[in-house]
């Protein structure tokens, strides 16, 4: 495992305004979801309703960082040239406190070392192109 960082920067999608605000929570390292403002449900990647009661409203709040391995795989190829000096590298699936699913980075643990519903908390690392990117380590046992 290599704990060199590429580069590249978060591209938004085209929900573009609700990327950025993610991103730009993430550039303070602070992971926050949205979730709906009328039943309580957290959402993740973001979007303008809410898929449980159809809500238009809803604000950006606090994750605890905190989840558990829900699925990974192992890119033994580098997709661009930002990733080549960091192959083989793990993206995580974690199953967040706040019951929805997040995809990031492995830091701080072999990829071979990994198990399902193993504690994993976020950490942020700084790109250096600006902002930070939200990795997953392993929360101390
Ligand atoms: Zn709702």
């Amino acid at each position: 495992m290599s704990d060199n960082l590429p580069n590249p920067a978060p591209a938004p999608t085209s929900q573009h305004y609700l990327d950025q605000q993610f991103w730009d929570h993430c550039a303070q390292g602070v992971l926050a979801f949205q979730c709906c403002l009328e039943c309580g449900t957290w959402r993740h990647v973001p979007r303008y309703m809410c898929a449980h009661c159809g809500s238009p409203a809803w604000g950006w709040r606090e994750s605890s960082g905190r989840g558990t391995v829900y699925s990974w795989t192992v890119c033994h190829m580098p997709m661009s040239p930002e990733f080549e000096t960091v192959f083989p590298y793990a993206v995580l699936v974690v199953e967040m406190e706040e019951e929805l699913r997040m995809a990031a980075g492995l830091t701080g643990l072999d990829y071979r070392e990994l198990e399902l519903g193993m504690p994993m908390e976020v950490e942020f690392k700084p790109l250096r192109s600006g902002g930070k990117l939200p990795f997953f380590r392993p929360v101390a046992r």
